[in-house]
Order: structure tokens, then C-alpha cells, then sequence
């Protein structure tokens, strides 16, 4: 290694002797700058942002994202979503599990590090913890000391944001269900129903305690997701890698020493002491890292200092690092392609049924028992036992026709039905068919149904006409 160049040494004592996570106590990493950190501020932002903010839009004279349990209803802007679609909730679902399994294969555990809810918190309650007690170095130190009234103020500012945070965490997730200006009346008024109150104190809970406290070790031991990543990940997959051959054999470099014969890494712990799960890099690619990119900012510094190039941690994959050259096909690979045309696929099913979502639905069930029946009027008659549900937002009035045989007929000719908004309704349709008209054993027939007032509220069901033929 060429160290001929090199003029300035890093040196700092905080973290020169740091002992990597072993579950024990917590972990105050230390606030770094750089592209990756710049990368979680956005991602950050993008998140935390419009979970706060959407429940205070509105749309058509109600909140525009609201999950109407009671009412059994999802608004989602301009669209509702009724229990009998719940085949997109399906496909979301799935699509959320897809999408993490495509970012998996490409780049490891990259979801945990910047966008799962418990980093994106986690984030916002260290960044709180340094607002109030202080950088790394100093919270160590706190902890450590005994206590006294500049210990309890710092802690009671702590826990005061802290509470906010959550608080605010838990309304704000309320709001989703019972309406924010509903979820806020009833927190001053502290008139929440039962239902509410477990939801309030649980996420509360959930978050000062996971967010605030447990931190690194949900996702060192608690997170089950930790554990089956390794089935979507190979040795193509990118993840944050120490390159070993460039920082081998490390050592510390006292100032004005120039170490011709050691690797990159001068030993300074700065890649530990910015982990936010508290591990050590260099020991290999481990279960515990969350592919944060925040030791590759805290490495890259440090090379600027002692001028060297960039890169000493990164991400690689294991075939990389074998290798010694970086790979172009981390995305381009038969796992990730497979996963993301699944992802592509799930992704037109929502859009198409959230596009084509019907406002009305229809379920037709033909009577077996008889399948026909031979009337003294010289007709064939056959009984459907109808659902009827009208999905829009407002009583609307139907009618209800059928075609396809010549002289088809129905008791419902001339009527309407009024359904109210949400109301599914039971129907017996009775529809006759002159013997004369009917060639074959079974004829497709057409049921629809249309609402009286607006002709753009309509649906088709085919179904068949049951006779003994000619
Ligand atoms: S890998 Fe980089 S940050 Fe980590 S100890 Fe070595 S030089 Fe320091
Ligand atoms: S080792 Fe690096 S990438 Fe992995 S969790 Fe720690 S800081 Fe993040």
C-alpha cells in the first residue's frame, strides 16, 4: 500500500477502544454525514411526512384516506374499497411482500436499514435523544454517571419528546379509523371508546418501547424477517461489505507515522461507532446489518482524511469481494427479475381493479332443485336467488332486466329496487321463457342491472336458461 501521500492522521479517543453489540446495553451510535445519511434523511422525510400530514386532507366533504371499519368502508380519495373487494387489499398485500423480496435479492437487507417503521422511528427518537442529552460520546457518558439534577433534566426533556413523538404517532394512526379530528376531540376529552384505547395505548406502548428503548436488538434478535432473508439473498446479492484485501492487515497510525506496510483500515472504530445495531463490519457480513450504508459514509470520511480512495467499505456482493472486481449484474439476475415481474404483475391487478372497481355488484345463483319448472302457460320457468349490492355513496333506485331468448320475461319487468348506500339486498328473480322460443337444453341469458338515475352505474351478469330443450 502506498501511504507515501499521507499527511493527516485521524485520530479519536471516544471510539478507539468501542466494544461491538452483544445485546447488553443500548447502542448510541454516533450522528454521521454523507451521501447514505443523506439518503435515510430523505427516505425519512418521504415517509414520516405523509403519515402525519394525509389524515388532514380531505375529499368529496370527508377524509380523502380513512378505514371505516364500523361502516365496513375504505376510502382511498376518490375510491372506496368495500369488504367484496377485498381481493385488492389481497393484492397489495402481496405486492408489498413481492417488493421486499425483489429489494431483498438485489440488495439485501436495505428495506430494514431505511425504510422499515422501526428504523425510520428509531431515527427520530435518537435524533430527539441528541437534541436533549447530547452526541454519542456525551449519552455514554450520561448513562454511565450517577444521578443528579443535570441527569434528570436531560432524561425529563428526553422522555418529554419522546412522549410527543408517540403520542402523536398514536393519534395520528387512530386518525386512519376514526377520523383525526374525532381521534384529537377525544384525546382532550379523553373520551375514547374501548376499541380506541387499545389501539391509543398499544401503539403508544409499541412505539416508546421498540423505538426508544429496544432499538438495534428488534432487529438483532426480535425481527423475523432478520431470520428468512437468507432464502432471497445469494452471493450476487449487494450488501455493505468491509473489502478486506484493501484494509488488511489494519492497524493505527500515530501522527506523523506513515505505515507502508498495512492495509487501508487505520483501526479507528468510526464504521462501529455509527452502526445503529452496534456491529463491527469488518468481522464479515453478519445477520445483524441492515445495509444503512451509514459505516460507508463514516469509512469514506476517514479515507478523505488520510487520503485514501473511497470505497473501503461498500456495498458488494460475496462474488465481488472473491472476485476483486465489482460486478454489473447485481439486478439483472434470474431471482430479482422473477420477483420483480411478480411485483409488475400484482401492481396492474391493483391498478385494474382499483380503475374498473364496480359500484354496484351482482351475485346470481341459479336454483337447482327444480332446475326448471314446465308452466300450464306453455313457458319454462327457472329461479336465480339474487344479491344485490349497491357500493356507492348514496339510496339509489335499480332496474333490473334480462335478455337473449326471444319473449324472455321476468317478475321483476317494470319495477325498480331501491338499495341504500352500502345495503346488500336478497332477490328472487323468476324469469320465463315461451317453450316455443327454446331450441336447446341450456341458452346463455344476460342479467342487468342499472341504476335508474345514473347510466354509467350498471352491471352484467351472464348466466344460463335451463329447459328440456325442444
Ligand atoms: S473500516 Fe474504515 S471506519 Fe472502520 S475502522 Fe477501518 S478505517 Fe476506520
Ligand atoms: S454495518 Fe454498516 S450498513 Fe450495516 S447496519 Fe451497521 S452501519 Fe449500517
Amino acid at each position: 500500500m502506498d501511504t507515501q501521500q499521507s499527511k493527516h492522521i485521524y485520530e479519536h479517543t471516544d471510539y478507539l477502544n468501542l466494544e461491538v453489540n452483544s445485546g447488553g446495553s443500548v447502542i448510541h451510535a454516533r450522528q454521521t454525514s454523507g451521501r447514505f445519511r443523506n439518503i435515510k434523511w430523505l427516505i425519512m422525510s418521504a415517509l414520516l411526512i405523509p403519515f402525519f400530514a394525509l389524515p388532514y386532507f380531505s375529499w368529496s366533504e370527508r377524509q380523502a384516506i380513512l378505514f371505516d371499519i364500523p361502516a365496513r368502508k375504505f376510502y382511498l380519495f376518490d375510491i372506496v374499497v368495500w369488504p367484496q373487494d377485498l381481493i385488492i387489499l389481497a393484492l397489495l398485500m402481496l405486492f408489498c411482500f413481492i417488493l421486499l423480496f425483489t429489494m431483498t435479492a438485489i440488495a439485501g437487507r436495505i428495506f430494514c436499514g431505511n425504510i422499515c417503521p422501526q428504523s425510520v422511528w428509531t431515527d427520530l427518537m435518537t435524533f430527539a435523544e441528541h437534541l436533549a442529552e447530547g452526541k454519542a460520546s456525551e449519552r455514554i457518558k450520561l448513562d454511565k454517571m450517577p444521578w443528579n439534577a443535570t441527569k434528570i433534566r436531560k432524561k425529563l426533556i428526553k422522555h418529554s419528546m419522546w412522549t410527543f413523538i408517540c403520542l402523536l404517532t398514536a393519534i395520528t394512526f387512530l386518525g386512519y379509523f376514526s377520523g383525526i379530528f374525532n381521534a384529537w376531540a377525544s384525546l382532550l376529552s379523553l373520551s375514547f371508546n374501548i376499541y380506541e384505547w387499545v389501539t391509543i395505548v398499544s401503539v403508544f406502548s409499541l412505539f416508546y418501547i421498540n423505538t426508544g428503548f429496544v432499538r438495534e436488538q428488534v432487529c438483532n434478535w426480535i425481527c423475523p424477517y432478520a431470520r428468512i432473508q437468507a432464502v432471497m439473498t445469494d452471493e450476487d446479492t449487494l450488501t455493505t461489505t468491509y473489502d478486506y484485501r484493501r484494509g488488511e492487515e489494519r492497524g493505527r497510525l500515530q501522527r506523523g507515522e506513515i505505515a507502508a506496510d498495512k492495509g487501508d483500515c487505520i483501526d479507528c472504530n468510526m464504521c462501529v461507532s455509527v452502526c445503529p445495531t452496534g456491529i463491527d463490519i469488518r468481522e464479515g457480513q453478519q445477520l445483524g446489518c441492515i445495509n444503512c450504508g451509514l459505516c460507508i459514509d463514516a469509512c469514506d470520511d476517514i479515507m478523505d482524511k488520510i487520503e485514501r480512495p473511497h470505497g473501503l467499505i461498500r456495498f458488494m456482493s460475496l462474488n465481488d469481494l472473491e472476485s476483486k472486481e465489482d460486478a454489473k449484474h447485481h439486478v439483472l439476475r434470474l431471482r430479482p427479475m422473477l420477483y420483480m415481474a411478480v411485483t409488475l404483475l400484482t401492481f396492474i391487478g391493483i391498478a385494474y381493479n382499483l380503475l374498473f372497481i364496480s359500484p354496484i355488484d351482482m351475485n346470481v345463483n341459479h336454483e337447482r332443485s327444480p332446475t326448471y319448472t314446465i308452466m300450464s302457460d306453455r313457458t319454462v320457468q327457472n329461479m336465480y336467488h339474487l344479491i344485490l349490492m349497491n357500493k356507492t355513496e348514496q339510496a339509489a333506485h335499480f332496474k333490473l332486466s334480462v335478455s337473449g331468448i326471444d319473449g324472455i320475461r321476468t317478475n321483476l319487468d317494470g319495477k325498480t329496487l331501491l338499495l341504500n348506500s352500502g345495503q346488500a339486498k336478497k332477490v328472487d328473480l323468476r324469469i320465463k321463457v315461451p317453450q316455443k322460443n327454446l331450441n336447446a337444453a341450456t341458452m346463455p341469458i344476460m342479467l342487468n342491472l342499472q341504476s335508474t338515475t345514473n347510466t354509467e352505474i350498471h352491471k352484467s351478469y351472464k348466466s344460463m336458461f335451463f329447459s328440456p330443450g325442444k
